[in-house]
C-alpha cells in the first residue's frame, strides 16, 4: 500500500551537465559522456534504494531533455537548424528541432539506460517517454502540416520503443503529457486516443503523467494566472479513465487541483503528487502523509501510489536527495495512520 515513485526526472551531477537547467550541455563527449550517464543513472538508482523508495528509475539521466532525448534517435528531424516557437500555447519559448520528412526510428533509443536499470536493482522498475502530444508540441512541423496526422507517427515510434522496453525488463512505461493540460478539449477528443496507440501491446503496467510543468518561472507566473481551482484534468481525465491506461500521475501537493476530480479516475491507479517540485523546501513526513490522507478521500487506498508532482531535473542536488526521503518517510507515515 502506498507505494512510492517518482515522476521522472533527478538532477544531473555537475560532472555529467551543467547544472539547474532544462536543456543543460553535456560536461563530455563520446566514450566519456556515456560513461559519465552510465554512472550517474548507477548514483540514482542508490540514492533512490537508500531514500526508501518502492518503484526506480533512471531518474532521466542519459537524455538532456525529457522531449529530445527521444527525438534524437528519429529520422526525419532537423536537429542542426533549431528554429524558435512558442510552447505550450506560447507559455514560454524553446529552440527546437524541425520534422522535415517520415518519421522513422533509427534505431533503439533508450536500450542501454534501461537494461543498467534492470540489472542494478531488485525493485520495479519504470521508464518514461514523452507522450506523443507533448512530442507534437515540442517540435516544429514542416513536413506533416497536421497535428493529429503527427502525433500518430510518433506514437508508432513510441510504441516500438515502449514493446522494446518492455522486453528490457520494464515494468511499468509511463508517458509524459504535460500538453494535456493546455489543450484540454484535444486530449480529449485525440490526444488519449494517440496515448493508446503509443501504449497498444504492452502487457507492462501503463502510465501517463500530467502535470503543470517544472518548477521554473514561467511556470510558476502561467500557474499565478489559472485562478484558485485548477480544473485542467476534470476535461481529460473522463477519456482517461475510459482507456486502456493503468495509472495517472497528477499534481496534488501546494496546487490549486480541487481533490474531488481524482474520484474522475475511478477504476486508475492514482499516483498522486506529494512533492512539490516548484519549491526548496522539503517537505516534512507528516505534509506528505496528510496529503495522502486528502488524496484518500477520492482514491482507494489500494490504489494510491505516493509521487512527485513533476519531474526534479532543474533542482539542486541536495534539496531533490532530501525531497525523495521526505517521499519515502511521509508515505510510511501514512501506512501507519491509514494502514488499519
Ligand atoms: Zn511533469
Amino acid at each position: 500500500m502506498f507505494h512510492t515513485a517518482i515522476a521522472g526526472s533527478l538532477p544531473k551531477p555537475a560532472w555529467l551537465a551543467e547544472t539547474g537547467k532544462l536543456w543543460p550541455k553535456w560536461q563530455a563527449e563520446g566514450e566519456a559522456l556515456a560513461r559519465a550517464k552510465a554512472d550517474a543513472t548507477l548514483l540514482w538508482i542508490k540514492l533512490q534504494e537508500d531514500a526508501g523508495l518502492d518503484v526506480i528509475g533512471d531518474g532521466e539521466q542519459s537524455r538532456q531533455h525529457f522531449v529530445h532525448g527521444f527525438l534524437e534517435q528519429v529520422e526525419g528531424i532537423d536537429f542542426l537548424h533549431k528554429v524558435e516557437m512558442g510552447i505550450r500555447n506560447d507559455r514560454y519559448k524553446a529552440m527546437v528541432p524541425q520534422v522535415v520528412a517520415p518519421l522513422r526510428l533509427k534505431g533503439r533509443v533508450h536500450a542501454t539506460e534501461a537494461r543498467l536499470l534492470r540489472a542494478h536493482t531488485q525493485h520495479q522498475i519504470k521508464f518514461t517517454l514523452p507522450g506523443p502530444m507533448t512530442i507534437v508540441d515540442t517540435v516544429a512541423d514542416r513536413h506533416y502540416g497536421d497535428r493529429v496526422a503527427m502525433a500518430f507517427a510518433f506514437a508508432e515510434l513510441l510504441n516500438q520503443e515502449a514493446l522494446a522496453l518492455q522486453a528490457d525488463g520494464v515494468d511499468i512505461i509511463q508517458f509524459d503529457e504535460p500538453a494535456f493540460n493546455v489543450y484540454m478539449a484535444d486530449a480529449a477528443d485525440w490526444g488519449v486516443k494517440a496515448l493508446e496507440r503509443a501504449a497498444q501491446g504492452l502487457s507492462c503496467k501503463t502510465a501517463v503523467h500530467i502535470c503543470y510543468g517544472y518548477g521554473i518561472s514561467a511556470n510558476i507566473d502561467w500557474k499565478k494566472t489559472l485562478g484558485d481551482q485548477w480544473r485542467q484534468y476534470e476535461q481529460v481525465f473522463p477519456a482517461l479513465a475510459a482507456s486502456r491506461i493503468d495509472q495517472v500521475s497528477l499534481e496534488c501537493i501546494h496546487s490549486q487541483v480541487p481533490a474531488e476530480l481524482m474520484a474522475l479516475l475511478a477504476g486508475k491507479d492514482v499516483m498522486v503528487g506529494v512533492i512539490d517540485v516548484a519549491s526548496d523546501e522539503v517537505e516534512t513526513p507528516e505534509e506528505v502523509a496528510d496529503t495522502i490522507g486528502r488524496a484518500l478521500q477520492f482514491v482507494p487506498r489500494q490504489r494510491l501510489i505516493a509521487c512527485t508532482n513533476c519531474g526534479l531535473a532543474p533542482m539542486q542536488r541536495g534539496v531533490a536527495e532530501a525531497k525523495l526521503r521526505a517521499l519515502a518517510e511521509g508515505a510510511a507515515l501514512a501506512r501507519q495512520r491509514f494502514g488499519a
